[in-house]
């Protein structure tokens, strides 16, 4: 498997964390995942390479603060989002803090990368604050924006920040190892996909086989994955629930999917 080269080669990355990984089912945050992305993206950073952190979790966080049980229409998850956006990002905040490490919070919706103007001033910005070493984190705008709330959690988002900085790995943090033959879910002997060279109709199905059982969102990833590999940047997906969910990505044995970009 071609992971172990991620960091030698690697000088910009988009790192996506999902609400369902950062956050639980009380609407707190999953502090034990917030410790180890910044505990390893502080040493990426130290290493130099340039890191832009795309983070989901505004609604879970709202939902706890509000102490909301109910399911939310999409309105009332956008209001929620608004306050639970300041929960997220107090929480990487106080996290950050603790390696001497600035935060700058981006709020853009997949609609901005599509618009000339919006995207000059998105690339703009983020290449500022990787100048002055400030730690971009991306979430949707979910005031004007719904797409990532109804489909994705920000996969597709990602995937259009990476292109248009030109980072050369989207590196999708998830619950799941990565793209299974089949559902893993009681099935030991699920076989991982650990490296994918282009996107077939078997890819797509595997995909859509793992969404239908809950596992996982396969499908937003994919399209992800379409995206970045048109544009020269890999993706790996692996989970964010281990102990050094990114540097030990540099280890032959940590289980991820790769998409290698086209060379
Ligand atoms: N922007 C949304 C949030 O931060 C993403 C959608 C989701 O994760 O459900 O909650």
């Amino acid at each position: 498997m071609k992971v172990m080269n991620t960091f030698k080669n690697s000088k910009r990355m988009v790192v996506k964390i999902g609400s369902s990984l950062l956050t639980n089912r009380k609407g707190n945050i999953n502090k034990s995942v917030l410790k180890n992305v910044v505990s390893d993206v502080s040493t990426l950073l130290k290493k130099n390479k340039e890191i832009i952190l795309v983070s989901s979790g505004a609604i879970s966080l709202g939902k706890g603060k509000l102490k909301l049980n109910k399911k939310l229409s999409l309105n009332e998850s956008q209001a929620v989002a608004a306050t639970g956006q300041i929960e997220l990002m107090s929480s990487w905040q106080k996290e950050f803090c603790k390696h001497n490490i600035v935060v700058a919070q981006l709020l853009l919706s997949p609609s901005d990368a599509e618009n000339k103007k919006s995207s000059t001033n998105a690339i703009a910005t983020i290449e500022n604050l990787l100048n002055f070493k400030c730690m971009p984190i991306i979430n949707e705008n979910d005031t004007t924006s719904t797409d990532e709330i109804k489909f994705g959690d920000n996969d597709i988002l990602a995937a259009q920040i990476a292109r248009l900085i030109k980072a050369d790995h989207l590196i999708l943090l998830s619950n799941v190892d990565g793209l299974y033959k089949e559902p893993p879910i009681n099935n030991k002997e699920a076989v991982l996909i650990s490296e994918v060279e282009s996107i077939t109709n078997d890819i797509h199905a595997m995909a859509g086989t793992a969404s239908k059982l809950g596992k996982g969102g396969m499908i937003s990833k994919i399209k992800a994955a379409e995206i970045c590999m048109k544009s020269n940047c890999s993706v790996i997906i692996t989970s964010g629930q281990k102990q050094n969910p990114i540097m030990s990505l540099s280890k032959i044995s940590t289980k991820a999917t790769r998409f290698s970009a086209r060379k």
